[in-house]
């Protein structure tokens, strides 16, 4: 007894110790200081507390963003750096003080870590961003540094090779989304979007290396394409998906596992989760979880607006293993159901799946805008 009255007690100090944390967090002062390599900028926050952090990076119109737990700060800091343009700064007035950094060109974070309390009595948090390799090699080769500021998507023709898909009348869905994807690419391009495909023949490509595919070309979306399939053959229309830990009905849930069986058709183990998340993996999930669901809206209203046929609850929660990067908006789209007969013509004629296709590359369209807002 004496023994959980003092773990109890310790724990409640514990906690009141990092809730007096959080509560007295003081931006004291933000610092810049570019290196000499001229790639290199250094941040370094003096903060009157040691407190939980975020860092991440956003690639279109680039920014890094920084989600302090901290109360106070001042409203504005004078950056001078190569790398910063300027630094906005939002209060949430509940713990959270989050810092937009916006940038002049595209960064990695190279190193962020808690230095200890210097004779002024501030711990120093230490951001160094670094521009991306493929702009290194730009720079050197054109001595200046080139600003990257397009819109990346990796498009996902879903399964391929020995994985066909759903099999209805003549049709295979992997030779459906294929070509979905191609034509799709050729719309985006247009619009001046850099665009990658998980693969661009008829080929197997599992689950963990199409999301590989797209974390390599540090891509901004992710969209897999997919044409469903069930036994009722009156069933028509697209629907998107996003990711969720637990399917929002036993349907889709089915669907879930039958394209998350992929994997295990070709013997690739499927992938274990960690079970344990950290807090601040948990913040960026969920940022890019919002992401995700915003782009799944504006489809949504997209095909409306089309006239385009969707199921009558278009946007739903699935357990895709394809869609758990931790970092990347990801949804799964499907295009209609080989199922049904007319969707299934539809589908596998190029001058009518345009139609779907122009509904989804309008949305990544308004997509992109609303995430220049952040
Ligand atoms: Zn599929």
């Amino acid at each position: 007894m004496k023994y959980i009255c003092k773990y109890l007690l310790s724990l409640l100090a514990f906690i009141i110790l990092n809730n007096s944390y959080s509560k007295q967090n003081i931006i004291q002062n933000i610092r810049t200081s570019d290196k000499p390599d001229k790639l290199t900028t250094r941040i370094v926050l003096d903060l009157t507390h040691k407190t939980a952090y975020s860092v991440f990076i956003l690639d279109n119109k680039p920014r890094l963003v920084i989600d302090l737990e901290a109360t106070e700060s001042r409203k504005s800091f004078d950056l001078k750096s190569k790398l910063i343009e300027k630094i906005r700064i939002n209060n949430n007035g509940k713990g959270v003080i989050r810092l937009v950094f916006d940038l002049k060109g595209r960064v990695f974070i190279d190193k962020n870590f808690y230095l200890k309390k210097d004779e002024n009595n501030l711990f120093r948090l230490v951001l160094d961003i670094k521009l991306s390799n493929k702009l290194i090699k730009q720079s050197s080769k054109n001595n200046n540094i080139k600003i990257k500021k397009t819109f990346i998507i990796t498009l996902d023709p879903g399964h391929g090779g020995l994985d066909p898909g759903a099999v209805r009348y003549s049709y295979r869905e992997k030779d459906i989304t294929l070509l979905a994807a191609k034509e799709l690419k050729g719309l985006l391009e247009k619009k001046g979007y850099k665009v990658f495909l998980t693969r661009n023949k008829d080929e197997f490509v599992s689950l963990r290396k199409r999301r590989n595919i797209a974390k390599n070309n540090s891509s901004d979306l992710f969209i897999s394409i997919h044409v469903d399939s069930v036994k009722k053959k009156s069933t028509r229309g697209t629907s998107i998906y996003t990711l969720s830990d637990k399917a929002s009905d036993k349907v889709t849930a089915m669907l879930a596992e039958r394209e998350n069986k992929v994997d295990l058709i070709a013997g690739i183990d499927k992938e274990v989760d960690n079970e344990v998340f950290s807090i601040l993996l948990d913040l960026q999930r969920r940022d890019t979880k919002n992401a995700s669901a915003s782009f799944a809206e504006i489809y949504v209203n997209k095909v409306r607006k089309n006239g385009y046929r969707s199921l009558r609850r278009p946007h739903r929660q699935a357990g895709f293993a394809v869609l758990k990067s931790p970092d990347i908006p990801s949804v799964l789209v499907e295009l209609g159901f080989l199922s049904n007969p007319k969707d299934a013509k539809y589908l596998s004629n190029k001058k009518s799946r345009a139609r779907v296709l122009k509904a989804l590359s309008e949305a990544i369209v308004d997509y992109v805008k609303t995430r220049s807002k952040i």
